[in-house]
């Protein structure tokens, strides 16, 4: 169903999608929010290009997050027409730091994918990036540098 970018090292990620996702995961407390991350991957590298937010489907929002199936689809369609990938996707820690819960990892399955966690704890925001690993027995998500680039 996702066609994922190749291993990148690197996620560029705008300010003006940084704040976009930072403005949605605050509006979501006390639950977690989350979304697709939309770009362009090459030479090692992946470049977010816009944040589509999904509804949390997951039971229990407040600690788990589980993005719109129909949405993915949709997305992953348009994404195609525009010359663009689904990168992977993004959420929200809304009390917690920017790495992976157990529960994520334990989830991580689609290698490949780029996951964006945003940790709201302390009320301060930061992010972190990972790419889904195929390559492992267990999966795993390798960290991306993560570089915040004003919109070219
Ligand atoms: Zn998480």
């Amino acid at each position: 169903m996702w066609s994922a970018p190749g291993e990148v090292s690197r996620l560029v990620l705008p300010r003006i999608v940084a704040e976009a996702i930072e403005g949605e995961a605050r509006a979501a407390l006390p639950r977690e929010c989350c979304g697709l991350l939309v770009g362009t991957a090459a030479g090692g590298e992946a470049s977010a290009v816009r944040a589509v937010p999904s509804r949390n489907l997951a039971d229990d929002p407040a600690t788990r997050f589980e993005i719109d199936p129909a949405l993915r689809l949709a997305a992953q369609r348009e994404a195609r027409e525009a010359g663009l990938l689904v990168l992977g996707h993004y959420h929200s820690h809304p009390a917690g730091p920017a790495r992976p819960s157990a529960r994520d990892l334990a989830g991580a399955l689609e290698g490949g994918l780029v996951w964006l966690i945003l940790g709201l704890e302390g009320g301060r925001a930061s992010f972190a990036a990972f790419q889904a690993r195929r390559d492992r027995r267990e999966p795993s998500l390798a960290p991306l540098s993560l570089l915040a680039a004003e919109r070219p």
